[in-house]
């Protein structure tokens, strides 16, 4: 039986449409390929250009679209001259993100032989690790709430025991699937800083409760910085990282650059019901519109959503889909003769995406 999928897509503003529509073609070929399963999209307005239109961000309509929509697909919104009356950024996707809480931010890092990395890779290692970030408290639960006086500034920090056992049970789930995908060895680290906070202490606790249930699995602990350490030192040797929202900010762009940039990183947030896919970069507005923008990360995070829709619906030709895009684009990205310029290359957006179709030996319409 064929099981049809609502995608909700958000092309968003800056080079957000030029890379979401090879990552569309894409995925609508690999739908008309399937068997098992069919995939519908629809398009949601949203963003800086939207607002500048209508004095709309995220209009109701897209946000319905969005909730009931199997998984949403976002491109990058906001554009540095286009801002609210009280001058903050137009950022829809973190308007979204608190809505449908969508606490587990998902951050793969992998770097494949023969890719380009900024560290010295000991010969036949490869990095292939998930950071996942909390992504709707933490500090940034402080976000708009700040107090500042003339000579004091204070935020918040914000973890609740309800979302943190969501996140950690995610998790601990999430190291068990790569562990069954021979991905992983099935090991999870708390990164915190729990020797200084106790706010971490208890983010720990939490964390450790969780451990218990899952003999098969390894977990300990490690602090942020020396987390951030062992990043460049021995990346190679993670499985899956979680941690608080703003130090996961901070290592996810760290991740990305072990990576080659921006570029390549594709990222999922994630909650109960629902879940948004979309590249780490942003909209990069300086190159807008002249058809160079690299779309590995939006395809990525593609392969992302159909890996999660196949595993949630126990879809397994969606989910297999999802690794063969995945290492596809990590194919092309390993073999280096079609490169985007902010990867070292020349190449332009579509014949980046269709170097990634070729590999799939995938005809798009
Ligand atoms: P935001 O705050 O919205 O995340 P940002 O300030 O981090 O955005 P980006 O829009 O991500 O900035 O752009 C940062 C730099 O990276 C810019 O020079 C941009 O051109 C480049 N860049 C970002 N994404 C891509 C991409 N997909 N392809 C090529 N270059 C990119």
């Amino acid at each position: 039986m064929t099981s049809t999928f609502e995608i909700a897509v958000f092309a968003g503003d800056g080079i957000g449409p030029e890379i979401t529509d090879p990552t569309v073609k894409i995925l609508q070929a690999l739908s008309d390929r399937a068997s098992g399963y069919t995939l519908q999209f629809t398009d949601a307005a949203a963003g800086a250009a939207h607002y500048a239109k209508t004095g709309e961000s995220l209009p109701s309509a897209s946000m319905e679209t969005a909730r009931r929509s199997d998984a949403i697909l976002l491109s990058a919104m906001g554009l540095p001259d286009v801002r609210y009356a009280d001058g903050t950024e137009i950022s829809p996707q973190i308007d979204l993100r608190k809505a449908l809480t969508l606490f587990a931010g998902v951050r793969p890092v992998t770097v494949r032989a023969g890719q380009s990395t900024p560290l010295n890779m000991p010969k036949g290692k490869e990095i292939d690790f998930v950071l996942i970030r909390e992504s709707t408290e933490g500090l940034f639960y402080s976000q708009g709430h700040g107090e500042v006086t003339e000579n004091e500034a204070r935020e918040t920090l914000l973890i609740t025991r309800d979302i943190s056992e969501k996140l950690f049970r995610f998790t601990f789930e999430l190291a068990n699937q790569r562990k069954a995908q021979g991905r992983g060895p099935g090991r999870v680290t708390c990164v915190d800083k729990a020797n200084v906070f106790r706010a971490f202490a208890f983010f720990r606790d939490i964390f450790d409760a969780e451990a218990a249930k899952h003999p098969n699995l390894t977990a300990d602990h490690a602090y942020v910085d020396a987390t951030a350490l062992w990043m460049v030192q021995k990346p190679w040797e993670f499985d899956v990282l979680v941690t608080e929202n703003m130090f996961g900010d901070i290592l996810s762009d760290l991740g990305a650059g072990l990576m080659g940039g921006l570029g390549l990183a594709p990222s999922a947030d994630i909650g109960l019901d629902n879940a948004v896919f979309q590249p780490c970069h942003g909209s990069a507005p300086d190159i807008a519109g002249q058809g160079v923008a690299n779309p590995f990360a939006m395809i990525l995070s593609a392969a992302m959503m159909l890996d999660w829709l196949g595993i949630k619906h126990d879809n397994a030709e969606m989910a297999a889909d999802g690794k063969r895009l995945r290492e596809a684009v990590e194919a092309v990205v390993a073999e280096g003769k079609v490169l985007t310029r902010d990867l070292g290359g020349t190449a332009g957006t579509a014949e980046a995406a269709t170097a990634v179709q070729a590999q799939l030996v995938l005809e798009v319409a």
